[in-house]
């Protein structure tokens, strides 16, 4: 496919080539978070400084296509790669981000069918770390910046390219960081913030039953890290006595674990188990009928990752995620901490929330929120969508857009301090049987090359039509 833009055409055979080699060569930065090198290193290999290296790879291919970058740190090792393709016009609409990270999450090497860290291509497919979670809009984002500086052709607003450190673990170092102290990295030259921000996660396809879905991220659930500590007198195992702190800890997570949160049916949900099909699921959450729901969840799709994925966009949830207590088997315990990762749906009160779990824990733990951030919803009308839209039905008109709520958070929470709406959008046509939820985080990481053929035109699509002058 190509298209005639600007003053040149960008050949997207090749074009996508390149993006699948910047891609593969992401993939060999071991860019793990924590970078701290951890009880075992990634796969043996380093990870220390993998973010910066990274965002100097990145920093290179830009430069290499006459477009200035910047590599910022916000300590040693935790770079970020800044790039900005600036506007033809004289008074420019406020800039579009292509927003990414360059972190990773660690792997066991054990359970990978290929090496995490090779970016091998076999058959079509690049294996590695990263390769959805989310290298892959990385190299889709440089693909598109030096498609338009190619091309050439007026600009109406900055194009600002930013892969930052630091999103698996909260941003603190990257996103979060970057927003705090350089907002205008994210800002027009007159000081106005981003227009909109294309980041990672909706974009891909989806198949359930007949329909090929394709995802348009819109909104975010929110967050409360809750942090529960039990307190009690220490002691010799062969003597017990009831204030031990292991026992409440235990008591405490069980009855948060234990209590069903009521599903519920927010707009954005609505709309998306619409553009599904799934009628029935919706009507049983607008209903609250669990059994049905179950009964509906179940009759939608065999995928059980999708499953959960679906019935998480319906309700609050409480996963109690870590305990740590006791140091002995012979010593009674009198100190003890759990975490609980609770997400909020849109129109939940989190103050509220918080206040009733606190309860359901019980006066044996003290319960404290870590980390509260809102959830974030951004229109669905939007110029920008409205762009994905079409794009998506050019590139394939069998299949159908849908705007979607996604259950964990991303660094849109971030931008969303400046206001900027940042909507997930990396673009992949998948077939039906890859288990594309499953890969998030999960062992042999890896997408399909034409997947990402699919893609970039797309993501180019968009980001042309949102900057043409
Ligand atoms: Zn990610």
């Amino acid at each position: 496919m190509s298209a005639e833009v600007g003053a040149a055409r960008t050949d997207w055979e090749r074009a996508t080539d390149e993006v699948v080699e910047y891609l593969r060569a992401l993939i060999r930065i071991p860019s793990v978070n924590p970078p701290d090198g951890g009880p075992v290193l990634a796969a043996g290999r380093d990870p220390r400084g993998g973010e910066t290296a990274a965002a100097r790879y990145c920093a290179e291919i830009l430069s290499g296509a006459g477009i200035s970058a910047e590599v910022l740190e916000s300590e040693p090792g935790r770079g970020s790669c800044f790039a900005r393709l600036s506007a033809t016009v004289p008074d420019p609409q406020p800039p579009l981000v292509l927003l990414s990270h360059l972190d990773v999450v660690p792997v066991e090497a054990d359970p990978w069918s290929r090496d995490p860290f090779g970016g091998e291509l076999v058959e079509g497919v690049v294996w590695g770390r990263g390769a959805v979670d989310m290298k892959d809009m990385v190299a889709m984002e440089l693909g598109v910046m030096l498609a338009l500086a190619r091309e050439g052709g007026e600009r109406s607003r900055d194009v600002i390219f930013a892969a930052v450190a630091d999103e698996e673990a909260g941003g603190l170092f990257g996103a979060r960081h970057w927003v705090e102290r350089r907002p205008d990295v994210f800002r027009g030259r007159d000081g106005r913030p981003a227009a909109a921000a294309l980041n990672e996660v909706g974009g891909y396809s989806t198949t359930v039953g007949s329909r090929r879905v394709y995802t348009i991220q819109v909104a975010e659930k929110g967050i409360i890290w809750t942090r529960l500590t039990a307190t009690g007198t220490t002691g010799h195992g062969s003597m017990p006595h009831p204030d031990n702190a292991a026992v409440k800890l235990a008591a405490a997570v069980a009855r948060l674990a234990a209590e069903a949160h009521p599903a519920r049916l927010t707009r954005v949900v609505r709309d998306f188990l619409d553009a599904l099909g799934l009628d029935g699921v919706a009507e049983a959450a607008k209903r609250g009928d669990e059994e049905r729901l179950r009964a509906e969840l179940e009759r939608a799709t065999a995928d059980p990752v999708l499953r959960r994925s679906l019935d998480a966009m319906l309700r609050d949830t409480v996963t109690p995620t870590v305990i740590r207590v006791g140091q002995k088997m012979n010593v009674i315990p009198g100190f003890g901490q759990a975490e609980v990762d609770v997400r909020t749906l849109p129109d939940t009160d989190q103050l509220a929330l918080l206040e009733h779990l606190t309860g359901v824990a019980g006066s044996d733990v003290r319960v404290e929120a870590v980390l509260t951030l809102p959830p974030i919803t951004w229109p669905a009308d939007a110029e920008i969508v409205q762009l994905m839209v079409a794009a998506l039905g050019r590139a394939d008109p069998d299949g159908e857009p849908a705007p979607m709520m996604i259950t964990p958070g991303t660094d849109a929470k971030a931008l969303a301090l400046l206001g900027i709406p940042t909507y997930g959008f990396a673009p992949l046509r998948l077939d039906p049987d890859v288990p594309f939820l499953s890969l998030f985080h999960g062992h042999d990481e890896r997408v399909p090359v034409s997947a990402l053929r699919f893609g970039l035109p797309v993501l180019h699509e968009v980001v042309r039509g949102f900057v043409s002058a």
